[in-house]
């Protein structure tokens, strides 16, 4: 059978640890088999980072405004142990948060479902994708603590010196206060990559915040994605049928449990911090969770949600077996790929990502999965198998579907 061609490269972004590991398995044994791979190459990993003075992140992200998607491995992000593991000549910043500056992105959530691995909550039958807000409150916040009695006021002084101020509170005694802070540029281009996300992927969208408690902060947000809604969205929503939902987050938490998914949760950086730990864990766990920062200009970056999987790379030194399940960096190609396939208009490179992605789902429906899957999986006799072993498997599956 001839190979798939593809028109535009995709941005390939390798990364470290075990994930590196994984990565030139699938292309191996998944995709250079079927397709005749073009991507442009960036290596992520921690050494080429630190050799390029992590130039070599900022060129793959801007490689990713200029083509329009990216795939990503998962990346150390260093910290002062991985400074002396490496020999690092400075603590590089998380290649993400340097990624998604240059993006402007937001980052969507959504879990892989597969039968057999039952969500805690029996009523979702469909994922729910969270979309957090990756900009300022509490991520950007100033605090003091109060040491005892005295006045405590908000200020702003505007670029021509007037001044307005709000009382916070009038201290007896000791306490604490904290200053927070958000733009409407960004607010904006959260709503935009929210409402956009929904349009692309046919899904309602629901946006939840504290409004009626925080009457100017989170009203805000609520104003700016309803304007926008209502005009730049609203008749493509309605040509699709698919709806935009707002309520207070109070309420979206009731109605979230109760759903059977299916849909967009947008939250603010905080929400969404906290209820993406929540919706992850409650499917299965994070193994199994996709991840993709969509900018408002359009530009796509695919990745796994989890990290390197840094304690079965020791293993794996070792020389010993692991059993790393590689779905999630599967799903970040087949997501890759598909979005470059619908934006070349090339219908053979979207039908091999829909058999990838089905390969992965049947072959653990089948019973053959790696331990982690095994141990939350509802299936009496799995086949565990190790991390070749299991890739081998999907290829097995990816060729019957072929
Ligand atoms: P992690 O790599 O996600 O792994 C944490 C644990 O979760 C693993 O030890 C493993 O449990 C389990 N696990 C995660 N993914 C798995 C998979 N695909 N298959 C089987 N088990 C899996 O998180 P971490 O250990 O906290 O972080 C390691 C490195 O990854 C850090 O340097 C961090 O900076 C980086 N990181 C990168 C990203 C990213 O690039 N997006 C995200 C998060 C973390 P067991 O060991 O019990 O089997
Ligand atoms: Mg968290």
């Amino acid at each position: 059978m001839a190979k798939i061609q593809m028109k535009t490269p995709l941005v390939e972004m390798d990364g470290d640890e075990m994930t590196r590991i994984l990565w030139q398995m699938i292309k191996d044994e998944l995709l250079l088999p079927y397709i005749d791979l073009n991507t442009e190459y960036y290596d992520l990993g921690l050494e080429n980072r630190n050799a390029t003075d992590d130039q070599v992140t900022v060129d793959s992200a801007n490689a990713t405004l200029k083509y329009g998607v990216a795939v990503k491995c998962a990346t150390i992000t260093p910290n002062g142990a991985r400074m002396k593991e490496y020999d690092l000549k400075q603590m590089w910043k998380s290649p993400n948060g340097t990624i998604r500056a240059i993006l402007d992105g937001t980052v969507f959530r959504a879990p892989i479902l597969v039968k057999g691995i039952v969500p805690y909550v029996k009523n979702w039958t469909k994922p729910i994708t969270i979309a957090r807000h990756a900009y300022g409150d509490v991520y950007k916040n100033t605090e003091i603590k109060i040491p005892g009695a005295g006045k405590a006021e908000l200020v702003f002084t505007s670029e021509d010196g007037v001044e307005t101020r709000e009382l916070i509170h009038d201290f007896d005694g000791a306490g604490i206060i904290q200053g927070i802070h958000n733009t409407e540029k960004s607010i904006k281009s959260f709503a935009r990559a929210c409402f956009g996300y929904a349009v692309d992927t046919r899904q309602d969208l629901w946006f939840s915040t504290k409004d009626t408690i925080s009457k100017k902060y989170d009203h805000t947000f609520k104003d700016i994605f309803q304007e926008i809604y209502e005009g730049e969205y609203k008749a493509k929503f309605e040509e699709l049928g698919i709806e935009y939902f707002y309520t207070l987050i109070d309420d979206a938490v009731a109605r979230v449990i109760r759903s059977e998914g299916g849909f967009i949760w947008a939250c603010k950086n905080y929400d969404g911090d906290v209820m993406s730990d929540m919706v992850a864990t409650a499917y299965g766990d994070l193994s199994m969770m996709t991840s993709v920062l969509v900018s408002p200009s359009g530009a796509y970056e695919y990745e796994a949600a989890h990290g390197t999987v840094q304690r079965h790379y020791y293993k794996h030194l070792k020389g010993e077996e692991t059993s790393t399940n590689s779905i999630a960096t599967i799903f970040a190609w087949s997501g890759a790929l598909r979005k470059r396939g619908e934006l070349d208009g090339n219908a053979e490179l979207v039908s091999f990502a829909e058999k990838l992605e089905r390969a992965c789902i049947k072959t653990v429906e089948d019973g053959k999965m790696t331990k982690s899957l095994s141990l939350i999986s509802t299936c009496e006799k799995p086949v565990i198998l190790n991390s070749l072993a299991f890739i081998r498997a999907i290829r097995e599956t990816l060729e019957e579907l072929m």
